[in-house]
């Protein structure tokens, strides 16, 4: 209860009828922060990784410490027309309307092994579409994690109906 009981819910936001979920108060947290990012990097201690992708914004947030912690280099997966250098994108679904996300073309190298990070988990759009990127560069993405999973919404099982193994440090309903 380190991590979900520091997770502070705001009801109607950013529209009315969806309970937000706002990780602003376990990352203020001395405590909350720390478990949150050592609870993450622990399990890659016995496997070998080789980057940290994280998906803009809070996904650096708690990507790049993890990648510190590791002792790995960090790889921002950004939204369209952030990135200063080459990119290469991919489009997903949104409730409404969809969204682009890039990365760098020279961010992965073919056999990279990748840990994906994000803050959260909803439909899985956002993780499936950035996994996919960094497959298509060759990496190989050892997991996809996340602080918290909405499993209700169905986006661990679509990642890993597709392969992918999925980790979340809590869950919400
Ligand atoms: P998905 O693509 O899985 O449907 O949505 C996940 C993305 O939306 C993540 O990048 C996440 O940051 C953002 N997101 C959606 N709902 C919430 C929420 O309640 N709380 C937070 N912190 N992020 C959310």
């Amino acid at each position: 209860m380190q991590i979900k009981s520091r997770i502070r819910t705001i009801a109607h936001y950013p529209h009315e009828g969806i309970m937000f979920r706002d990780i602003t108060t376990l990352l203020k947290d001395a405590i909350g922060l720390r478990a949150t990012i050592q609870e993450i990097a622990k399990r890659q201690k016995e496997v070998q990784i080789d980057k940290v992708a994280g998906i803009e914004s809070r996904g650096f947030i708690i990507g790049a410490p993890v990648a510190y912690e590791l002792g790995v280099g960090f790889v921002p997966i950004r939204k369209k027309g952030k990135l200063p250098a080459e990119t290469r994108g991919r489009d997903y679904q949104l409730e409404y309307g969809s969204d682009r996300i890039e990365i760098h073309v020279d961010a992965i190298q073919k056999g990279d092994r990748v840990l994906l990070v994000d803050d959260l988990i909803a439909t899985g759009g956002t993780a499936e579409a950035a996994a996919a990127l960094i497959q298509e560069m060759g990496g190989e993405v050892v997991e996809c994690c996340f602080v918290i999973d909405l499993p209700d919404i169905g986006g661990r099982s679509r990642l890993e109906n597709q392969g992918l193994k999925v980790f979340a440090l809590c869950e919400f309903e």
